[in-house]
């Protein structure tokens, strides 16, 4: 069985899809899929595709391109929404600098005052709630590993759709935190690939982030669930291993770490 722990079903590109999306997920053996919200709206949304189809669970947060959305009355619903039992995370929360740095195209975008803000009353849900959390970074490793080191041996975190090097990964996990690839490992990029031959199975796990990150072979269309079967085989490719023990051990610490039947 594989599990697919970062999806966004409830995107519009799936429209309404998601039960032929799981159906071949299905035929693909990834029996589990995480949800995850970005703001308020979609993580309700998440949790309610959770509620309405056993194999799903949810991730609720506010990811940094919402961060000016974040209030306190916004922490407390989703809080609310925390507390429902298939809510398995906090997340998508974290430091999205791509945008900042191009801040003439994304004039709007929130500053790193901002991100930074919202990024830790999410974490300090984390820690209220006991849930793990689901990391975001984009072009942002000297601050949330900064951060990270702040909330370390209180808080359980995976790094999603890890994109630095080998070096960076090595110290995410000497904080006793996680790691996992989407299918962007697929295409040209000798860090990841440096990382994924550096660090061990035990602790990575496997996402497709679909609608977004198509494995290679499907590049340019609509990701899903389906195709994280694509990362793992790249995983297994790297790492010289079987495909059937990256899908046990990916398994194995997804269930463990967001605490799945
Ligand atoms: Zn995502």
């Amino acid at each position: 069985m594989y599990i697919d722990t970062h999806a966004h079903l409830d995107f519009p590109e799936f429209k309404t899809e998601v039960p032929a999306v799981l159906g071949r997920a299905r035929e693909s053996h990834v029996e589990r899929i995480i949800n995850v919200g970005v703001d308020y709206e979609t993580s309700k949304h998440s949790l309610d595709l959770a509620r309405k189809y056993p194999e799903i669970y949810a991730a609720v947060g506010v990811h940094p391109h919402c961060a000016k959305e974040l209030s306190i009355e916004m922490k407390g619903q989703i809080m609310t929404l925390a507390n429902h039992e298939k809510v398995v995370a906090i997340g998508e929360i974290g430091l999205d600098y791509y945008h900042l740095k191009r801040s003439s195209q994304y004039a709007h975008y929130p500053n790193r005052d901002e991100q930074i803000f919202c990024f830790e009353q999410m974490l300090d849900l984390a820690l209220e709630t006991g849930l793990p959390a689901i990391i975001h970074n984009r072009e942002a490793d000297a601050d949330i590993l900064g951060i990270l080191k702040s909330y370390h041996g209180q808080l359980r975190a995976v790094v999603h759709c890890f994109s630095s090097n080998a070096d960076y990964a090595e110290k995410i996990l000497d904080l006793g935190f996680a790691i996992s690839f989407t299918g962007n490992i697929t295409y040209k990029n000798p860090d990841i690939h440096e990382a994924i031959k550096k660090i061990p199975l035990g602790s990575m796990m496997i996402e497709t982030d679909c609608p977004y990150l198509a494995p290679a072979q499907y590049r340019g269309k609509r990701n899903e669930s389906a195709y994280v079967i694509e990362t793992a085989r790249k995983i297994a490719q790297l790492k010289g291993l079987s495909l059937a023990e990256v899908e046990e051990e990916t398994t194995k610490k997804a269930k463990k770490f967001f605490g799945l039947k």
